[in-house]
């Protein structure tokens, strides 16, 4: 029998049991505990063979809640709330003395954000703590944005997948930290620079280097299929490169004329970004079904969320 099922109470049934559900939201499936259950906090890192040094996002029903997670919450963090909540925005503040280690893997500060999913959100309110939800995959493979995607990785270690359709944004949330009150992206994502900084003006990117103890999400290898990938912005070259392979293409709008290349997808035939962004791991995790000898994605302009698919598709063509 599936697992996958849109019966919200047996959801809070499992949850409120210390266990586990695989949820949805608008940037992908999470995998999903009650954050003040070292049980399921426990279950959440077993499960996803993810490493303890790797925080985890704290996901409430909605801003009012955020005085229970966040002490010394910066102004410029109460706007990007109030502008982006419900959304794929996640905030790093400082944790109230109460928020598990095992959260934040022992630092001071937590991740926090308010998911924009009416199933989700019904969940969250109908809970009597937050749920910590990383994405729901095995450490550094391809996120998840449909149940089926959830099931196919996890079908005999979970009890349950809540259904909620295909993910609307498809890319992970974007993240931002704060020193000394200044926001800084820590992870790109589904939400555009452009958008934070038309709310808190000029904004900067922490580079890899200095992010790495902080934010594991920004390991060089990471979202990546098991066939090797290669980024390319002449994919015309690189096809001749590998011909006589079995090649599977990704590319941003166009399609290519090409008889001896059978899985072809274009991320946006009308060149919308968000509707790329929206694809951009189903995708892969079809190109990935088809043993094939390599795939080859399109390097998208760098601009707007074509700046945070760059980054996904670059994480997942590091050295395979
Ligand atoms: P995932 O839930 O799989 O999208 O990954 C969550 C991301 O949030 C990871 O990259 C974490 O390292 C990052 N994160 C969570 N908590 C913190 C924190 N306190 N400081 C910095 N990054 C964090
Ligand atoms: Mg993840």
């Amino acid at each position: 029998m599936s697992i996958i099922s849109s019966d919200i109470s047996k959801a809070v049934n499992i949850l409120n049991n210390e266990e586990l559900v695989a949820i949805p939201t608008e940037t992908v499936y999470g995998l999903a505990g009650n954050i003040f259950s070292e049980k399921a906090i426990n279950a959440i890192f077993e499960t996803k063979k993810r490493p303890f040094f790797n925080p985890l996002i704290v996901h409430i029903s909605s801003v009012n809640y955020l005085e229970n997670i966040v002490i010394d919450i910066p102004e410029k963090a109460k706007q990007l709330a109030t502008a982006f909540w419900p959304g794929s925005l996640t905030l790093v503040l400082k944790k109230q003395p109460n928020i598990p280690d095992s959260i934040t893997s022992g630092k001071d500060t937590v991740a926090v954000r308010v998911p924009n999913h009416t199933v989700t959100l019904k969940l969250l309110e109908s809970l009597n703590f937050p749920l910590a939800a990383p994405s729901a995959n095995p450490f550094g493979s391809i996120s998840p944005t449909t149940a089926k995607h959830v099931e196919g990785y996890f079908k005999d270690n979970i009890k349950m997948i809540l259904e909620g359709g295909s993910c609307k944004n498809g890319i992970e949330s974007t993240i931002i930290g704060f020193e000394n009150e200044t926001p800084i992206v820590y992870r790109l994502g589904s939400i555009s620079i452009e958008a934070i900084e038309a709310v808190v003006g000029k904004i900067s990117i922490k580079n890899k280097k200095e992010i790495q103890p902080d934010a594991p999400g920004m390991l060089a290898r990471h979202y990546a299929p098991s066939t090797k990938t290669i980024l390319t912005e002449n994919i015309n070259k690189a096809i001749k490169t590998y011909s006589g392979k079995k090649i599977g293409l990704i590319l941003f709008n166009t399609s290519i004329e090409n008889d001896s290349i059978k899985h072809i997808i274009a991320l946006s035939k009308n060149s919308d970004l968000s509707e790329a962004a929206s694809n951009l791991y189903n995708a892969l995790h079809e190109l990935d079904d088809q043993n094939l000898d390599i795939i080859i994605a399109e390097k998208l302009p760098d601009y707007g969320l074509g700046k945070s698919i760059n980054d996904r598709l670059k994480r997942a063509t590091f050295s395979n």
